[in-house]
């Protein structure tokens, strides 16, 4: 995978997109951005607020980011929040040839974009195959087809299990060019029909499907969606924060069994997503994967403990995690954790929940935290 590179977002809300999904309304995610690039865009396709940036507003955009590039190698440009293969082929051209020209001057390495899964064809990899387009977003939200129809995405799972081999197909072909190429899948949790089994069951036949990486996004309420209007009627239920930071975890431990990285879960904090106006309900937060993150730290540290008292014969049973209170507390006063200096925020949990609830499992015991940077960053000792 490319070590973190500057990522340049250009937003082309709804721009491609056959329909709008009933979650979805990149205008209110992108509205900020929006405005600011596409002032004098022209208004096409079938959305009446597709829009498509001109050259001269993703200059200004590049320079604009290119002042906080620091000590960052790679700069990719991307193309975000509609459906880039979608669009016309001329105008899929068009944007690819604005950006080669920033390559061509050095400002920029590669190009990215996301794309439904049923955009995947071979023509439209042979329009792209002459652009240095380093890393293709699918939006797959959800394997399971019921979902996916009340979703109202228009595609099915076939659509994501074909689009994943003619893009594997592709990366095959541009390898010898030396030319890097990632393929990224984006799910979605809390959709309607969608529940624990079935989003779990999609995370398994995601690894399947073998990409270099997802991004996990909670179903946020927002105004102007289909779902906005389901849930004013009561027939649409969000999840609570709670039960679906548990959920994300579980998906995130299947990819990190099949060493897939998840790059984000939730969704990337904006000062219009903290509108209240704009977001009805949902498990909103706006550090969502460090809730996430701060979960399995809870986990491995209750594991570790158990071990360890299970270990010194304290408590025979080690099936019983984080439920032997009374033997700890007998027999151990104090526990020191250690972890690296970045993730004592994970380690604490937010607000100090983890040790909150540490002290609540083992109420006499004594919890002391301690950094170590040569410690591994998810290593707890
Ligand atoms: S989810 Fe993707 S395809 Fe659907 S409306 Fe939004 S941007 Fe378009």
């Amino acid at each position: 995978m490319n070590i973190n590179p500057l990522v340049i977002p250009i937003f082309i809300p709804h721009s491609g997109c056959p329909h709008q999904c009933a979650f979805c309304n990149q205008s209110i995610i992108t509205d900020k951005v929006k405005t600011r690039i596409t002032e004098q865009c022209k208004s096409r396709y079938k959305s009446p607020k597709a829009t498509l940036p001109s050259q001269e507003q993703i200059r200004q955009e590049v320079d604009r980011f290119l002042e906080y590039k620091g000590s960052r190698q790679e700069v990719q440009l991307a193309f975000f929040g509609g459906n880039f293969l979608g669009l016309e082929p001329d105008d899929i051209s068009l944007l690819l040839s604005y950006a080669q020209d920033l390559v061509n001057e050095n400002k920029i390495n590669s190009i990215r974009f996301s794309t439904r899964p049923d955009t995947i064809t071979r023509e439209s990899l042979e329009l792209i195959a002459p652009y240095p387009v380093s890393t293709v977003e699918i939006g797959v939200q959800s394997m399971n087809d019921t979902v996916l129809k009340m979703a109202q995405r228009g595609h099915t799972a076939k659509d994501t299990i074909k689009a994943a081999s003619l893009l594997k197909l592709y990366k095959s072909k541009i390898q010898p060019t030396n030319q890097i190429f990632e393929t990224g899948m984006q799910i979605m949790v809390g959709l309607l029909g969608d529940n624990d089994e079935t989003a779990l069951d999609t995370a398994q036949k995601i690894t399947s499907l073998e990409p270099d990486f997802v991004r996990i996004y909670p179903l946020i309420v927002l105004e102007g969606s289909l779902i906005a209007k389901w849930y004013r009627q009561g027939t649409y239920k969000p999840m609570s924060l709670d039960s679906c930071v548990k959920l994300v975890k579980e998906m995130f431990l299947i990819f990190q069994k099949h060493n897939i990285p998840v790059v984000r879960m939730g969704l990337q904090s904006s000062d219009l997503l903290q509108d209240k106006a704009s977001m009805l309900a949902g498990p909103w937060h706006p550090a969502f994967g460090h809730l996430v993150y701060s979960e399995l730290f809870f986990d491995k540290v209750l594991e570790l403990v158990h071990k360890k008292i299970a270990m010194a014969g304290i408590c025979p049973d080690t099936e019983k995690v984080g439920s032997c209170n009374t033997n700890l507390d007998r027999h151990v006063s104090e526990i020191i954790l250690t972890v690296h200096p970045s993730s004592l925020s994970r380690l604490r949990g937010d607000k100090n929940h983890n040790i909150k609830r540490l002290k609540d499992i083992y109420p006499s015991t004594e919890f002391q935290i301690r950094t170590d940077a040569s410690l591994d960053k998810h290593e707890i000792m």
